[in-house]
Protein backbone atom coordinates (compact mmCIF):
# COMPACT_ATOMS: atom_id res chain seq x y z
CA UNK A 1 0.00 0.00 0.00
CA UNK A 2 1.33 3.18 -1.00
CA UNK A 3 0.74 6.81 0.78
CA UNK A 4 -0.10 9.60 -1.93
CA UNK A 5 -0.17 13.04 -0.82
CA UNK A 6 -2.27 15.64 -2.94
CA UNK A 7 -1.95 18.95 -2.50
CA UNK A 8 -4.54 20.94 -4.53
CA UNK A 9 -6.04 24.26 -4.27
CA UNK A 10 -8.65 25.14 -1.86
CA UNK A 11 -11.87 24.49 -2.94
CA UNK A 12 -14.87 27.91 -4.32
CA UNK A 13 -15.02 30.53 -1.21
CA UNK A 14 -18.74 29.83 -1.74
CA UNK A 15 -17.78 25.73 -1.62
CA UNK A 16 -17.69 23.38 -3.91
CA UNK A 17 -19.77 23.51 -6.98
CA UNK A 18 -23.32 21.85 -7.49
CA UNK A 19 -23.75 23.24 -11.58
CA UNK A 20 -21.60 24.45 -14.05
CA UNK A 21 -21.78 27.48 -16.54
CA UNK A 22 -21.70 24.78 -19.80
CA UNK A 23 -23.12 21.02 -20.16
CA UNK A 24 -20.22 19.80 -22.37
CA UNK A 25 -16.58 20.76 -22.29
CA UNK A 26 -15.03 19.68 -25.77
CA UNK A 27 -12.06 18.12 -25.93
CA UNK A 28 -9.39 17.64 -29.23
CA UNK A 29 -8.96 14.83 -30.53
CA UNK A 30 -4.91 14.79 -30.42
CA UNK A 31 -2.18 17.18 -29.88
CA UNK A 32 -0.99 19.86 -32.73
CA UNK A 33 2.31 17.47 -33.43
CA UNK A 34 0.10 14.22 -32.73
CA UNK A 35 1.04 13.21 -29.21
CA UNK A 36 -1.77 11.69 -28.11
CA UNK A 37 -4.16 12.85 -24.73
CA UNK A 38 -3.81 10.98 -21.96
CA UNK A 39 -5.33 7.49 -21.94
CA UNK A 40 -5.32 5.88 -18.46
CA UNK A 41 -7.44 2.94 -18.66
CA UNK A 42 -10.67 4.46 -16.87
CA UNK A 43 -11.59 7.63 -15.11
CA UNK A 44 -14.05 8.37 -12.42
CA UNK A 45 -14.82 12.27 -13.03
CA UNK A 46 -17.27 13.87 -15.44
CA UNK A 47 -14.62 16.22 -17.93
CA UNK A 48 -15.83 19.97 -17.13
CA UNK A 49 -16.09 19.21 -13.29
CA UNK A 50 -13.71 21.23 -11.43
CA UNK A 51 -10.93 18.83 -9.86
CA UNK A 52 -8.19 20.67 -9.35
CA UNK A 53 -9.28 21.77 -5.77
CA UNK A 54 -9.67 20.20 -2.66
CA UNK A 55 -12.76 18.46 -2.78
CA UNK A 56 -11.84 17.46 -6.72
CA UNK A 57 -9.34 15.24 -5.81
CA UNK A 58 -8.35 15.13 -9.30
CA UNK A 59 -10.65 12.69 -9.45
CA UNK A 60 -8.23 9.82 -8.21
CA UNK A 61 -9.96 9.01 -4.46
CA UNK A 62 -11.65 5.63 -6.27
CA UNK A 63 -8.90 4.78 -8.13
CA UNK A 64 -6.75 4.39 -5.38
CA UNK A 65 -8.40 3.31 -2.37
CA UNK A 66 -9.87 0.37 -4.68
CA UNK A 67 -6.29 -0.42 -5.13
CA UNK A 68 -5.67 -0.43 -1.36
CA UNK A 69 -3.59 2.57 -1.27
CA UNK A 70 -4.58 5.75 0.90
CA UNK A 71 -4.61 9.57 -0.54
CA UNK A 72 -4.21 12.73 1.64
CA UNK A 73 -5.61 15.67 -0.06
CA UNK A 74 -4.81 18.78 1.52
CA UNK A 75 -4.26 22.76 0.84
CA UNK A 76 -2.11 23.19 3.87
CA UNK A 77 1.71 23.43 2.25
CA UNK A 78 3.29 26.24 3.65
CA UNK A 79 4.25 27.86 7.19
CA UNK A 80 4.28 26.26 10.56
CA UNK A 81 2.23 22.87 10.77
CA UNK A 82 1.11 22.61 7.14
CA UNK A 83 -0.47 19.15 6.32
CA UNK A 84 2.09 18.74 3.96
CA UNK A 85 5.16 18.55 6.12
CA UNK A 86 2.87 16.62 8.57
CA UNK A 87 2.53 13.94 5.49
CA UNK A 88 6.15 13.83 4.20
CA UNK A 89 7.77 11.06 6.27
CA UNK A 90 5.75 8.09 4.57
CA UNK A 91 4.70 9.47 1.35
CA UNK A 92 5.72 7.59 -1.36
CA UNK A 93 4.23 9.86 -4.05
CA UNK A 94 3.28 13.45 -4.04
CA UNK A 95 1.34 15.40 -6.45
CA UNK A 96 0.74 19.04 -7.29
CA UNK A 97 -0.11 21.63 -9.27
CA UNK A 98 1.74 24.59 -10.38
CA UNK A 99 -1.54 27.39 -9.50
CA UNK A 100 -0.72 26.12 -5.87
CA UNK A 101 2.93 24.00 -5.52
CA UNK A 102 3.61 22.48 -3.56
CA UNK A 103 7.37 23.58 -2.97
CA UNK A 104 9.64 19.98 -2.95
CA UNK A 105 12.79 22.03 -1.80
CA UNK A 106 15.86 19.72 -0.78
CA UNK A 107 14.90 19.67 2.73
CA UNK A 108 11.10 18.54 1.89
CA UNK A 109 12.96 15.71 0.41
CA UNK A 110 15.29 14.52 2.46
CA UNK A 111 12.45 14.34 5.08
CA UNK A 112 10.77 12.50 2.78
CA UNK A 113 12.56 9.24 3.43
CA UNK A 114 9.94 7.26 1.28
CA UNK A 115 9.12 9.37 -1.47
CA UNK A 116 9.59 7.64 -5.17
CA UNK A 117 8.24 10.11 -7.50
CA UNK A 118 6.70 13.64 -7.62
CA UNK A 119 3.99 14.53 -9.98
CA UNK A 120 2.97 17.86 -11.09
CA UNK A 121 -0.91 17.61 -12.54
CA UNK A 122 0.05 19.91 -15.54
CA UNK A 123 3.34 21.06 -16.41
CA UNK A 124 6.34 23.15 -15.05
CA UNK A 125 8.43 21.18 -12.27
CA UNK A 126 10.54 24.10 -11.10
CA UNK A 127 8.36 23.89 -7.49
CA UNK A 128 10.40 20.88 -7.20
CA UNK A 129 14.45 20.84 -6.30
CA UNK A 130 15.08 19.11 -9.80
CA UNK A 131 19.07 18.53 -8.08
CA UNK A 132 17.63 17.11 -5.05
CA UNK A 133 14.77 14.41 -6.66
CA UNK A 134 17.91 12.96 -9.17
CA UNK A 135 20.39 12.62 -6.42
CA UNK A 136 17.79 10.70 -4.84
CA UNK A 137 17.13 8.96 -7.97
CA UNK A 138 13.12 10.15 -7.54
CA UNK A 139 11.13 10.40 -10.33
CA UNK A 140 9.87 13.57 -11.84
CA UNK A 141 7.07 13.66 -14.17
CA UNK A 142 4.63 15.82 -15.50
CA UNK A 143 1.44 16.19 -17.98
CA UNK A 144 3.16 17.47 -20.73
CA UNK A 145 0.96 18.98 -23.24
CA UNK A 146 -1.84 18.94 -21.07
CA UNK A 147 -2.49 22.41 -20.73
CA UNK A 148 -0.15 23.98 -23.34
CA UNK A 149 -2.75 25.22 -25.76
CA UNK A 150 -4.98 26.77 -23.13
CA UNK A 151 -2.12 29.29 -21.66
CA UNK A 152 -1.50 29.88 -25.81
CA UNK A 153 -5.05 31.43 -25.22
CA UNK A 154 -3.84 33.15 -22.48
CA UNK A 155 -0.48 34.93 -23.73
CA UNK A 156 -2.99 36.10 -26.61
CA UNK A 157 -5.95 37.49 -24.82
CA UNK A 158 -3.31 39.09 -22.34
CA UNK A 159 -1.50 40.38 -25.14
CA UNK A 160 -4.99 41.68 -26.88
CA UNK A 161 -6.09 43.59 -23.36
CA UNK A 162 -2.34 45.13 -23.05
CA UNK A 163 -2.57 46.46 -26.85
CA UNK A 164 -5.97 47.40 -26.66
CA UNK A 165 -5.99 48.97 -23.83
CA UNK A 166 -9.22 46.66 -22.47
CA UNK A 167 -8.98 46.19 -18.67
CA UNK A 168 -9.03 50.14 -17.82
CA UNK A 169 -11.53 50.35 -20.90
CA UNK A 170 -13.80 47.63 -19.16
CA UNK A 171 -13.40 49.12 -15.71
CA UNK A 172 -14.56 52.95 -16.84
CA UNK A 173 -17.65 51.18 -18.36
CA UNK A 174 -18.46 49.07 -15.42
CA UNK A 175 -17.83 51.87 -13.01
CA UNK A 176 -20.61 54.01 -15.34
CA UNK A 177 -18.04 56.37 -17.23
CA UNK A 178 -18.01 57.15 -20.52
CA UNK A 179 -14.63 59.06 -21.43
CA UNK A 180 -13.44 57.77 -24.53
CA UNK A 181 -10.26 59.68 -24.66
CA UNK A 182 -9.16 57.90 -21.17
CA UNK A 183 -9.62 54.63 -22.49
CA UNK A 184 -7.72 54.95 -25.95
CA UNK A 185 -5.16 57.24 -24.81
CA UNK A 186 -2.95 54.08 -24.39
CA UNK A 187 -4.96 51.73 -26.82
CA UNK A 188 -2.90 50.36 -29.93
CA UNK A 189 -3.84 47.93 -32.97
CA UNK A 190 -1.42 44.55 -32.36
CA UNK A 191 -1.38 44.41 -36.33
CA UNK A 192 1.68 45.54 -37.82
CA UNK A 193 3.36 44.78 -34.46
CA UNK A 194 6.47 42.72 -33.89
CA UNK A 195 5.84 40.20 -31.58
CA UNK A 196 8.72 37.87 -30.38
CA UNK A 197 8.31 35.01 -27.86
CA UNK A 198 11.04 33.42 -25.67
CA UNK A 199 10.83 29.98 -26.38
CA UNK A 200 9.16 27.93 -29.05
CA UNK A 201 8.18 24.73 -27.48
CA UNK A 202 4.93 23.34 -27.40
CA UNK A 203 3.28 26.89 -25.94
CA UNK A 204 5.41 29.34 -27.64
CA UNK A 205 4.88 27.66 -30.87
CA UNK A 206 0.92 27.57 -30.28
CA UNK A 207 1.43 31.41 -29.77
CA UNK A 208 2.93 31.97 -32.85
CA UNK A 209 0.50 30.34 -35.16
CA UNK A 210 -2.41 31.90 -33.38
CA UNK A 211 -0.66 35.15 -33.66
CA UNK A 212 -0.50 34.77 -37.05
CA UNK A 213 -3.68 36.18 -38.87
CA UNK A 214 -3.23 39.11 -37.05
CA UNK A 215 -0.60 40.26 -39.55
CA UNK A 216 2.36 40.93 -37.01
CA UNK A 217 6.04 40.01 -37.85
CA UNK A 218 6.93 36.86 -35.80
CA UNK A 219 10.18 36.38 -34.30
CA UNK A 220 11.50 33.47 -31.58
CA UNK A 221 14.69 32.45 -29.73
CA UNK A 222 14.91 28.41 -28.36
CA UNK A 223 18.09 26.67 -27.70
CA UNK A 224 16.25 24.44 -29.91
CA UNK A 225 15.98 25.98 -33.17
CA UNK A 226 12.65 25.19 -35.09
CA UNK A 227 12.57 23.01 -38.84
CA UNK A 228 13.06 25.24 -41.38
CA UNK A 229 10.05 24.23 -42.91
CA UNK A 230 7.93 25.91 -39.54
CA UNK A 231 10.15 28.84 -39.82
CA UNK A 232 9.19 29.38 -43.36
CA UNK A 233 5.42 28.32 -42.69
CA UNK A 234 5.12 31.13 -39.94
CA UNK A 235 8.32 33.60 -41.63
CA UNK A 236 9.99 33.42 -38.36
CA UNK A 237 12.89 35.67 -37.48
CA UNK A 238 15.06 33.56 -35.28
CA UNK A 239 17.52 34.70 -32.45
CA UNK A 240 20.07 33.62 -31.03
CA UNK A 241 19.89 35.65 -27.50
CA UNK A 242 16.77 37.81 -25.64
CA UNK A 243 19.11 41.06 -25.97
CA UNK A 244 18.90 40.85 -29.61
CA UNK A 245 14.65 39.71 -30.14
CA UNK A 246 14.59 42.39 -27.23
CA UNK A 247 15.59 45.26 -29.21
CA UNK A 248 13.16 44.84 -31.69
CA UNK A 249 9.73 43.41 -30.64
CA UNK A 250 6.83 45.28 -29.79
CA UNK A 251 5.35 42.41 -27.89
CA UNK A 252 7.78 40.05 -26.24
CA UNK A 253 6.44 36.98 -24.57
CA UNK A 254 7.93 34.35 -22.23
CA UNK A 255 7.31 30.94 -22.90
CA UNK A 256 10.40 28.62 -21.52
CA UNK A 257 10.35 27.02 -18.08
CA UNK A 258 12.05 28.16 -14.95
CA UNK A 259 15.75 26.77 -14.26
CA UNK A 260 19.01 27.25 -13.62
CA UNK A 261 19.44 29.45 -17.14
CA UNK A 262 16.45 31.27 -17.48
CA UNK A 263 15.74 32.53 -13.64
CA UNK A 264 15.62 36.11 -13.60
CA UNK A 265 16.54 36.50 -17.59
CA UNK A 266 14.15 39.32 -17.59
CA UNK A 267 15.97 41.84 -14.82
CA UNK A 268 17.30 45.51 -14.85
CA UNK A 269 20.44 44.70 -17.02
CA UNK A 270 18.32 42.96 -20.02
CA UNK A 271 15.43 45.39 -19.89
CA UNK A 272 17.74 48.08 -20.63
CA UNK A 273 17.69 46.20 -24.34
CA UNK A 274 13.57 46.47 -24.98
CA UNK A 275 12.19 49.14 -26.55
CA UNK A 276 10.77 52.05 -24.95
CA UNK A 277 6.77 51.09 -24.56
CA UNK A 278 6.95 47.40 -25.10
CA UNK A 279 4.59 44.90 -23.64
CA UNK A 280 5.69 41.99 -21.65
CA UNK A 281 3.71 38.48 -21.10
CA UNK A 282 4.90 36.16 -19.18
CA UNK A 283 2.19 33.21 -18.42
CA UNK A 284 5.93 30.73 -18.13
CA UNK A 285 7.28 31.47 -14.46
CA UNK A 286 7.38 34.34 -12.58
CA UNK A 287 11.34 34.07 -11.21
CA UNK A 288 11.83 34.22 -15.19
CA UNK A 289 11.78 38.07 -13.92
CA UNK A 290 13.54 40.14 -11.41
CA UNK A 291 9.55 41.48 -9.96
CA UNK A 292 11.04 45.36 -8.64
CA UNK A 293 12.81 45.69 -12.03
CA UNK A 294 9.29 44.60 -13.59
CA UNK A 295 7.45 46.92 -11.79
CA UNK A 296 10.30 49.77 -12.32
CA UNK A 297 10.04 49.37 -15.88
CA UNK A 298 6.33 49.72 -15.64
CA UNK A 299 6.53 53.12 -13.62
CA UNK A 300 9.20 54.68 -15.30
CA UNK A 301 7.18 54.27 -18.61
CA UNK A 302 9.78 51.87 -20.21
CA UNK A 303 7.24 48.94 -20.20
CA UNK A 304 3.84 50.09 -21.71
CA UNK A 305 2.31 46.98 -19.77
CA UNK A 306 2.95 43.75 -18.46
CA UNK A 307 0.37 41.04 -18.16
CA UNK A 308 0.33 36.96 -17.31
CA UNK A 309 -0.83 34.55 -14.30
CA UNK A 310 2.42 33.36 -12.92
CA UNK A 311 4.50 34.87 -9.44
CA UNK A 312 6.58 33.82 -7.16
CA UNK A 313 6.30 32.56 -4.90
CA UNK A 314 2.52 31.10 -5.05
CA UNK A 315 0.62 31.97 -3.49
CA UNK A 316 1.71 36.15 -3.92
CA UNK A 317 1.93 37.38 -0.70
CA UNK A 318 -0.19 40.83 -0.81
CA UNK A 319 3.09 43.44 -1.10
CA UNK A 320 3.70 41.55 -3.92
CA UNK A 321 4.10 44.60 -6.09
CA UNK A 322 2.96 42.80 -9.37
CA UNK A 323 -0.53 43.31 -8.13
CA UNK A 324 -0.39 46.91 -7.37
CA UNK A 325 1.99 48.16 -10.52
CA UNK A 326 0.85 50.24 -12.96
CA UNK A 327 -0.70 48.69 -16.95
CA UNK A 328 -0.90 45.74 -15.70
CA UNK A 329 -3.21 42.85 -16.54
CA UNK A 330 -1.89 40.09 -13.89
CA UNK A 331 -4.35 37.58 -12.66
CA UNK A 332 -4.17 34.68 -10.23
CA UNK A 333 -1.98 31.48 -11.93
CA UNK A 334 -5.05 29.75 -14.19
CA UNK A 335 -4.03 29.78 -17.46
CA UNK A 336 -3.65 26.18 -17.52
CA UNK A 337 -6.50 24.74 -15.04
CA UNK A 338 -9.29 25.86 -17.05
CA UNK A 339 -11.83 23.02 -16.26
CA UNK A 340 -10.90 21.87 -20.07
CA UNK A 341 -7.40 21.44 -18.97
CA UNK A 342 -8.13 19.41 -15.81
CA UNK A 343 -10.01 17.04 -17.49
CA UNK A 344 -6.82 16.32 -19.78
CA UNK A 345 -4.00 16.95 -16.86
CA UNK A 346 -6.48 14.95 -14.36
CA UNK A 347 -6.36 12.18 -16.78
CA UNK A 348 -2.67 12.08 -17.55
CA UNK A 349 -1.49 11.81 -13.49
CA UNK A 350 -4.37 9.00 -13.14
CA UNK A 351 -2.30 7.71 -16.81
CA UNK A 352 1.00 8.21 -14.98
CA UNK A 353 -0.14 6.24 -11.46
CA UNK A 354 -1.31 3.65 -13.32
CA UNK A 355 2.53 3.32 -15.23
CA UNK A 356 3.95 3.59 -11.64
CA UNK A 357 1.53 0.63 -9.80
CA UNK A 358 1.72 -1.46 -12.99
CA UNK A 359 5.58 -1.09 -13.34
CA UNK A 360 4.75 0.13 -16.94
CA UNK A 361 7.19 3.03 -18.46
CA UNK A 362 6.02 6.50 -17.71
CA UNK A 363 5.86 8.36 -21.30
CA UNK A 364 9.18 9.90 -22.24
CA UNK A 365 7.68 13.26 -22.34
CA UNK A 366 6.15 13.41 -19.45
CA UNK A 367 9.59 12.18 -17.35
CA UNK A 368 11.55 14.85 -16.86
CA UNK A 369 13.73 13.54 -14.04
CA UNK A 370 14.44 9.54 -13.99
CA UNK A 371 17.17 7.59 -13.19
CA UNK A 372 18.97 10.09 -11.39
CA UNK A 373 19.14 12.46 -14.50
CA UNK A 374 17.17 14.39 -16.02
CA UNK A 375 15.01 12.97 -18.45
CA UNK A 376 12.43 13.01 -21.50
CA UNK A 377 11.08 16.71 -21.26
CA UNK A 378 12.90 17.54 -18.44
CA UNK A 379 16.31 16.64 -20.53
CA UNK A 380 14.95 18.90 -23.59
CA UNK A 381 13.66 22.05 -21.80
CA UNK A 382 15.49 22.24 -18.48
CA UNK A 383 18.80 22.36 -17.25
CA UNK A 384 20.29 20.63 -14.21
CA UNK A 385 20.26 22.92 -10.72
CA UNK A 386 17.75 23.62 -8.12
CA UNK A 387 14.90 26.59 -8.81
CA UNK A 388 12.87 26.55 -5.41
CA UNK A 389 15.20 29.02 -3.77
CA UNK A 390 12.89 31.83 -2.29
CA UNK A 391 10.34 29.65 -1.98
CA UNK A 392 9.62 29.56 1.77
CA UNK A 393 8.06 33.36 1.22
CA UNK A 394 4.57 31.60 0.06
CA UNK A 395 4.13 30.87 3.96
CA UNK A 396 3.55 35.35 4.01
CA UNK A 397 0.24 35.08 2.17
CA UNK A 398 -2.75 36.34 3.81
CA UNK A 399 -6.16 36.00 2.05
CA UNK A 400 -7.16 40.07 1.78
P1 LIG B 1 7.98 22.77 -23.79
O1 LIG B 1 8.90 21.84 -23.10
O2 LIG B 1 7.20 22.25 -24.96
O3 LIG B 1 8.76 24.05 -24.29
C1 LIG B 1 9.76 24.67 -23.57
C2 LIG B 1 10.72 25.32 -24.55
O4 LIG B 1 11.62 26.15 -23.81
C3 LIG B 1 11.57 24.30 -25.31
O5 LIG B 1 11.45 24.52 -26.70
C4 LIG B 1 12.98 24.60 -24.82
O6 LIG B 1 13.98 24.39 -25.80
C5 LIG B 1 12.87 26.07 -24.45
N1 LIG B 1 13.92 26.52 -23.55
C6 LIG B 1 14.33 25.95 -22.39
N2 LIG B 1 15.34 26.65 -21.87
C7 LIG B 1 15.58 27.68 -22.69
C8 LIG B 1 16.50 28.75 -22.68
N3 LIG B 1 17.43 28.86 -21.70
N4 LIG B 1 16.47 29.65 -23.69
C9 LIG B 1 15.57 29.50 -24.69
N5 LIG B 1 14.66 28.51 -24.77
C10 LIG B 1 14.67 27.61 -23.76
O7 LIG B 1 6.99 23.31 -22.67
P2 LIG B 1 5.64 24.14 -22.85
O8 LIG B 1 4.48 23.22 -22.81
O9 LIG B 1 5.79 25.07 -23.99
O10 LIG B 1 5.66 24.93 -21.46
C11 LIG B 1 6.68 25.87 -21.17
C12 LIG B 1 6.57 26.39 -19.76
O11 LIG B 1 5.38 27.15 -19.62
C13 LIG B 1 6.45 25.32 -18.67
O12 LIG B 1 7.69 24.76 -18.33
C14 LIG B 1 5.84 26.10 -17.56
O13 LIG B 1 6.84 26.77 -16.80
C15 LIG B 1 4.98 27.12 -18.27
N6 LIG B 1 3.54 26.77 -18.17
C16 LIG B 1 2.70 27.64 -17.53
C17 LIG B 1 1.36 27.30 -17.37
C18 LIG B 1 0.37 28.25 -16.71
O14 LIG B 1 -0.70 27.81 -16.29
N7 LIG B 1 0.67 29.53 -16.62
C19 LIG B 1 0.89 26.08 -17.86
C20 LIG B 1 1.77 25.26 -18.56
C21 LIG B 1 3.09 25.59 -18.69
Amino acid sequence: MAKIVAVLYDDPIDGYPTTYARNDCPQPEVYPDGQTLPNPKAIDFEPGQLLGSVSGELGLRKYLEENGHELVVTSSKDGPNNVLDQELHDAEIIISQPFWPAYMTAERIAKAKNLKMIVTAGIGSDHTDLQAAAERDITVAEVTYSNSNAVAEHVVMSTLALVRNFIPSHDIARNGGWNIADCVSRSYDLEAMTVGTVAAGRIGLRVLRLLKPFGVKLHYMDRHRLPKKIEQELDLTYHSSLESLSKVCDVVTLNCPLHPETEHMVNAESLKHFKRGAYLINTARGKLCDKDAIAAALESGHLAGYAGDVWFPQPAPQDHPWRSMPHHGMTPHISGTSLSAQARYAAGTREILECYFEGRPIRDEYLVVQGGALAGVGAHSYSNGNATSGSEDAANFQPA
